[in-house]
This record gives structure tokens, sequence and C-alpha cells, in this order.
């Protein structure tokens, strides 16, 4: 009997799927050297909380890193490391390989754009006592969670000289912090019978800004305040914030949670949390590698990858076809030969709420980096669902490198779900899929990623390069 089992569990071992987590498959020093790396990801994303600051941010990096500002034309060889500003929102960053590009091409694309509170373009108005900014939100949010919470200001602001000034206020210790008031909970009787989709409506998100009227001043005197303090500071008057791209995000920087240090809580992870590895794998696969390897960061994502930023913008296969001509090979075969790993977080298993997800296909925390080979929502509608031979490649590859990883999809079948970038690069006949980091609480002000998956994720993606 004892015998047969042992048969039995020798079976189970070779037929059977085991998903150990990060801690179990690694040393006390990978771990420390996961929790090292994670610092690292911390200041880069205090430093980059919008788009523009993560593309300041990055091109600061890999200049330090010797990457050159690419021009179109440019007679590139083996070795050139380059990046691309796109309007100062997304950027392409790129290391020339050995072999021409119609040999292969490795891309990861992640998006740098996070939900948050754009302002309008008329926003400034005063009521009763108090200053507010109106605003639209940008992407998809749980309006509630953005009250009562201590927000910062970022953007900028082109004044009608044409001079563009940046705008950064309440991260610091000492500035001010801004604030969208919700209703006291001795009021609330008719606001708690909402739904949590309606108890906070979109005009009802204006963002405090000031209380003290300007000296002898009856009308808008607290408005007039809050412009001359902005002219003082700025230069800028009311009619320039019509061409202003500001937004209220949170003021918290990056912070750890938990006693034992595991996790990190901070606004943007999604998707910062894969644009980071995005460029450290880059960097670290810098020297020579084999095939060009490019870190595609996009704008937009969370508004349908749209615009001259976004993913949908045909600028990053610009790039491509350039080098293709200058390599003189066919775009078409670079494209058709090319492999891109789309780099964004999925929804990791929250046993809070088990309901949402099918726990055989969910992702967990520290169980390493999840692929994702479908997105889309009822029925894999606007998924990009990749190919059992390319999802065969990346999972070889990923063991061969000693990545954790999982496989995951978007909660349950008919529960909701969700796109990425996925779907615009796979148009240009590049084999593609999503691969990233699990988030807890996807697009709150505070998102939740744990170490380990951040770390496997930057391994996942430099096994990649190197490949
Ligand atoms: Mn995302
Ligand atoms: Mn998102």
């Amino acid at each position: 009997m004892a015998n047969e089992k042992k048969t039995s569990d020798k079976l189970k071992e070779k037929l059977f799927f085991s998903n150990p987590s990060c801690y179990e498959k690694m040393t006390e020093a990978d771990v420390k050297k996961a929790y090292d790396y994670c610092e690292g990801y911390k200041k880069f994303l205090d430093e980059g909380k919008t788009e523009r600051e993560f593309v300041k941010a990055s091109i600061e990096y890999l200049t330090k890193k010797g990457f050159k500002e690419f021009d179109f034309g440019a007679k590139i060889k083996a070795g050139d490391k380059y990046y691309y500003n796109n309007h100062n929102k997304s950027l392409a960053a790129f290391v020339i390989g050995k072999e021409t590009l119609d040999k292969g091409l490795n891309i990861t694309a992640a998006h740098i754009d996070s939900p948050r509170v754009d302002f309008k373009q008329h926003p400034v108005y005063e009521a009763d006592g108090m200053c507010f900014f109106k605003t639209h939100y940008y992407g998809g949010i749980k309006k509630y969670q953005w009250t009562t919470i201590p927000l910062a200001l970022h953007g900028v602001v082109t004044k009608a000289n044409g001079e563009t000034v940046t705008i950064k206020i309440g991260d610091e210790e000492n500035d001010p912090v801004f604030y969208i008031n919700d209703l006291l909970i001795h009021l609330s009787g008719d606001q708690m019978r909402k739904t949590l989709s309606d108890g906070i409506t979109g005009e009802q998100l204006n963002v405090l800004v000031g209380s003290k009227p300007y000296p002898d001043v009856k009308a808008d005197g607290i408005k007039l305040n809050v412009l001359n303090i902005l002219n003082e500071k700025y230069g800028i008057t009311e009619a320039d914030l019509m061409s202003a791209e500001l937004c209220a995000v949170p003021a918290s920087k990056a912070r750890d949670i938990g006693f034992d240090r595991s996790l990190i809580g901070a606004y943007g992870h999604d998707d910062k949390v894969c644009a980071y590895p995005s460029l450290t794998a880059l960097v670290e696969c810098s020297k020579a590698p084999v095939h060009t390897c490019m870190a595609i960061l996009a704008d937009k994502e969370e508004i349908g990858s749209e615009g001259n930023t976004g993913m949908q913008c045909e600028v990053f296969f610009d790039i491509i076809s350039d080098m293709a001509k200058t390599q003189k090979v066919l775009d078409a075969v670079v494209r058709k030969n090319a492999k891109c790993l789309s780099a964004d977080v999925n929804a990791c298993f929250d046993p809070n709420f088990p309901e949402t997800c099918e726990r055989r296909n969910s992702c967990f925390m520290n169980k390493g980096v999840v692929i994702t080979k479908f997105t889309g929502s009822r029925g894999k509608s606007g998924s990009n669902d990749a190919s059992a031979e390319f999802m065969g490649y990346v999972r070889n590859l990923l063991d061969e490198n000693k990545v954790v990883w999982q496989t995951s999809e978007l909660g349950k079948v008919d529960q909701g779900g969700g796109g990425t970038v996925a779907k615009f690069i796979a148009k240009k006949n590049v084999d593609t899929i999503d691969i990233g980091v699990p988030v807890i609480s996807m697009h709150a002000p505070i998102e939740v990623v744990g170490k380990t998956d951040v770390y496997m994720t930057h391994k996942a993606l430099a096994a990649f390069f190197k490949a």
C-alpha cells in the first residue's frame, strides 16, 4: 500500500501542475535582492507620478546609462543605445542587436499613465466661502475613493506667450495639499442608500484649493486670492488654465506595507510597476544583445490608448520601419518575426472578494510574474488572445531563466474584465502576450503589490531581452 502511494505521488509530481510561491523558490539572498530592487522602484515612482514626469525620470536614468536621443534616419549599429521622446509623454528606449531586425526584435510595452483627476479648462470657482477646481476624472476610478485624501497637483500650463511652466505641489512635507470633500456621515442618509457608483458623482469631484479672500474684495475674493498666488508663483492667469494639463494625484509617497515590509503601497503601480522593470531589464541587457530590444512606455492606455502619445499612435512602428530601412531589411518581415511582451498588471486574487475571481485561473500575491494569455470580457471580446506557440515560447523562456511565474485571467468569465495595449501591437502582426505584476485594489488612489512579484517581472523581461 505504502509503495503504491509512492508511485502515485511520483505520478502526481510528473503530471500535475504546481505553483509554488516566490518565497518557496527564492533563497534568502534572492529575497534580499528583490527587496533592494524595489527600493529603486519606489524612488522612481515618487519621481514619476504622471506620464510626463515618468518620461523625464526615464530619460535621466537612460542618459546616465549611456543612451542617446534617437533621430529618424540615424545610422544605427550594433550596441547603440537610444531613446525616442514622443511629445514628452511617451517613450521608446532601444538597444541595437548584433543581428539585423528581420532576424528578430524583442519589444516590451508598458503604460505610464494612471487613473487620476484631471482639471477642466475652466476649473476655478468660488462658492460659499471656499474656492474649488472643477475636474473630469481620467481612466476608470471608483469616485468615492478619491474624496477625503491628501492630493497633490501636477502638470503643465502653456501661457499666452507660448511658454510652458511645470507645476508640482503637494508632495513635499511642507507643501500644502488639496482635497475633495465628502458628506459628513450625520447627513448621509440619502447618500448611503445610493450605489457606490452614484454616491459621489463626477461633478462632485471638486478639488478644494482655498478659503482666504483677497483683502477688501466682496465678490470672488477667494478666487482672486488663489489666482493671485498662482500668478505670483507661476506667472499664469485664469485664461492660461485653458491650455493646461493639470491633475490631482494622491500626495503620498510609495511606502512599505506590513510588519514584514513585503508589500508596496503606492499611487500608480498600474502600470509603472511594469514600466520600471522594462527600463531596468533593457539596461541590464544593453551590452550588445543578439536581437534589437525595445522598451515602449506608452501614454493614454487608461482611456483607450488613443492620441499621438498612446499605443495606437504609429510613431513606435515608424521608428522600427526607419531602422529596418537603414538596415535594408523588409519592414513586414521585421514585424512578422518580432515578439512583444505587453507588460501590464493583472488583478491579484483578493480573499476579501473571492466571488469575483475563479481561483483556478487567478493570480496570487507573491506567486511571481503573471502571464495573461487573453484579457477582454464576456467571451474574450476585444482580446489579443496569444497563440499556444507564443505562450509556449514564453513559458519555456521563464522556466529556463528560473523566473517564478503564474497564469491568470482577469476575473470570472462574465464578471467584467479589461484590456491592455497588447491588441494594438498584435495587429501589426507581432506575436504579443500580456505579462506583469498582480495588483490589489487596482485603480484605487493607493494600490498594493508584492515585492517578489515586482522583481520577478524584472527578471522575466530581462530574460526576454537576452533571448
Ligand atoms: Mn494597466
Ligand atoms: Mn489600468
